[in-house]
């Protein structure tokens, strides 16, 4: 049995990698955690009950990541694995680019990472077991024009996992981020030119589906992968 802790699990990526593990074995708990919407969250609840519920967890908010983790300890007494997978983006070219635009994906990409590894890092020790999973982007590798905060932001949440991976693979723990091409989820809009855009300028022509990054992040949660910690995986149907 694992008890497991997903941010950002009402979006399409949070939701696949909470049914991926649901399905692994029936004794696993998984803890969605929800910002606003959790309409999402609540079929993948409903779908598996008594092994799944929500939590309202913010990632930008220190206070929320310990009420989250203290719930979650009462209840199975361990986190094994926390898959950082909250993220925002607000694309524009940096000469216009509002602080405040910049602010919001440094607070939900890397700043949420940073809170998410530190409410856990600890116990995790104790526990002599974890596995961390960051999902970065494709973005943190290639920098386009147009996402300076964003890039920034998941280049932070490599680095962050690189260096951590350092801290903690003498306790048990592993630290490793995922960095998705175009995965179909709300992120990506609904425009379907534009979905059929990007789609084609990715090699593979088409676009990633959530379930294959559920897929990655089963792996590096799973027992085969102790060894493989400070890894930094791209899925992007062959862009980079
Ligand atoms: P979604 O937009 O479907 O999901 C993102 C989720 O993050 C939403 O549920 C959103 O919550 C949540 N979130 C945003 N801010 C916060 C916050 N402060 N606290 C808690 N939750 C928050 O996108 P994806 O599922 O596609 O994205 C998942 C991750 O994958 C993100 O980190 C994204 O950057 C990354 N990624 C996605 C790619 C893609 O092509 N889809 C490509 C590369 C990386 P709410 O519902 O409340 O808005």
């Amino acid at each position: 049995m694992k008890s497991i802790l997903i941010t950002g699990a009402n979006g399409g990526i949070g939701q696949a990698c909470a049914r991926a593990f649901l399905a692994d074995h029936p004794e696993n708990q998984v803890f969605l955690g929800c910002r606003n919407g959790r309409a999402g969250a609540e079929t993948v609840v409903q779908a598996f009950p008594g092994q799944a519920r929500v939590l309202a967890l913010d990632v930008t908010s220190a206070v929320s990541w310990d009420d989250a983790v203290a719930e979650i300890m009462r209840e199975t007494g361990r986190v094994d694995v926390l898959i950082n997978n909250a993220g925002t983006h607000q694309d524009g070219l940096l000469a216009t680019m509002a602080t405040e635009h910049w602010d919001e994906v440094i607070a939900t990409c890397l700043t949420g990472t940073f809170l998410g590894c530190r409410a856990v890092v600890k116990m995790m020790m104790r526990q002599r077991f974890g596995r961390i999973i960051n999902v970065a982007s494709l973005s943190a590798l290639l920098a386009p024009a147009g996402q300076t905060n964003y890039a920034a932001a998941k280049a932070g949440v490599v680095a962050l996992t690189q260096s951590l991976a350092k801290e903690t693979a003498r306790a048990g723990i592993t630290v490793n981020a995922i960095c998705p091409g175009y995965i179909r989820t709300d992120a990506l809009g609904s425009d379907p030119a534009a979905l059929t855009e990007w789609a084609q300028r990715v090699p593979a022509r088409r676009l990633g589906t959530p379930e294959e990054v559920a897929g990655l992040a089963m792996y590096l949660a799973g027992e085969l992968a102790g060894y493989v910690t400070g890894s930094v995986i791209k899925m992007d149907g062959g862009i980079l």
